[in-house]
């Protein structure tokens, strides 16, 4: 079946079977401090740093959702001002998250159509962080992989931040230029909606640190002195992190993943094309490969 929406997306049909594996091995109701929970987080986290091929010295936190992330990351990573960059409602919506925290959250927007120019970057840049929404779920655009590459070398001392959540899983991200991705697993993982990922770089640890923001929950300081011991700062949703574990067991390198949907995608797009369908967007350079943007002719 095609769902013609962005996500959920359909489940994998192999989680039923990890549903009942899951009850039957007890880990449910295991505690968040026992020896049972701290081997499955581990092992989640290596097999995602495995499979998704992230650096062995970057930290990966379990969290609520992608929206949650923002949010840590506007409380315990910004101080003087944050720079957004996007072309549609996600990426607006993030930024209008973090205006609620800091008044210094600038965007630039672009055209739909457009392969962005980092030139338009401001230099000298007054934010601490620079954030894309790396897959525009709301019109099936993506930013080019080199737009961060350029990015990175021309703000050696910014962090830069993704949200990845229609792309983590689906597209191989070239890890030395990003600082931050998060996602929820409801997209590209094909699992249930209530657990997300965020993906932080020894850069992005050592600023939160730095600042030391403690007052919240979730404050990334916490977060971390969890992680250190494989844990997290309130019961996480064993259920997810569970499946999350049994699907990426399963799952080839992410270079062979990406490569299948940029295939899968292009005969999409062909196909849609070529049978009364017309692409959201003209400029195929930017079209996603993981979230398909068409609507019927006339
Ligand atoms: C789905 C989506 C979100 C929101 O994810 P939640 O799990 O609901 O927080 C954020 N950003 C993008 C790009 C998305 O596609």
């Amino acid at each position: 079946m095609i769902y013609f929406y962005p996500g959920p997306s359909k489940l994998y049909p192999e989680v039923r079977q990890y549903l009942t594996d899951a009850y039957d091995s007890g880990i449910l109701s295991m505690n968040h401090r026992s020896a049972e929970f701290v081997e499955l987080s581990k092992s989640t986290i290596y097999l995602l740093k495995e499979k998704l091929q992230i650096p062995q010295d970057y930290t990966i936190f379990f969290v609520s959702s992608a929206t949650e992330s923002w949010e840590i990351v506007a409380q315990s990573l910004i101080t003087k001002g944050s720079l957004h960059i996007f072309n549609g409602a996600f990426g607006q919506k993030w930024h209008e998250y973090t205006l609620k925290t800091h008044q210094e959250a600038n965007a630039i927007t672009f055209g739909e159509n457009e392969i962005f120019n980092t030139n338009l970057l401001p230099n000298p840049l007054l934010s601490d962080i620079i954030c894309f929404t790396h897959n525009e779920t709301s019109n099936g655009t993506q930013i080019l992989p080199n737009t961060f590459a350029t990015t990175a070398q021309k703000f050696p001392d910014k962090l830069i931040a993704l949200d990845a959540t229609s792309s983590l899983g689906g597209i191989n991200i070239d890890w030395q230029y990003i600082d931050l991705a998060m996602a929820s697993v409801q997209k590209c993982f094909g699992l249930p909606a209530g657990l997300g990922l965020m993906i932080c770089s020894p850069k992005a640890i050592t600023k939160a640190l730095l600042i030391g923001e403690r007052k919240r929950y979730n404050s990334l300081v916490f977060l971390y002195e969890n992680m250190k011991n494989w844990q997290t700062n309130y019961t996480p949703n064993v259920l997810n992190i569970y499946l999350l574990k049994r699907v990426l067991e399963n799952r080839p390198p992410i270079a062979q993943t990406h490569q299948l949907l940029q295939e899968r995608a292009n005969q999409w797009y062909d196909f849609l094309e070529k049978n009364g369908f017309d692409l959201l967007i003209k400029n195929s350079f930017v079209r996603s490969d993981t979230v398909i943007a068409t609507q019927r002719k006339g």
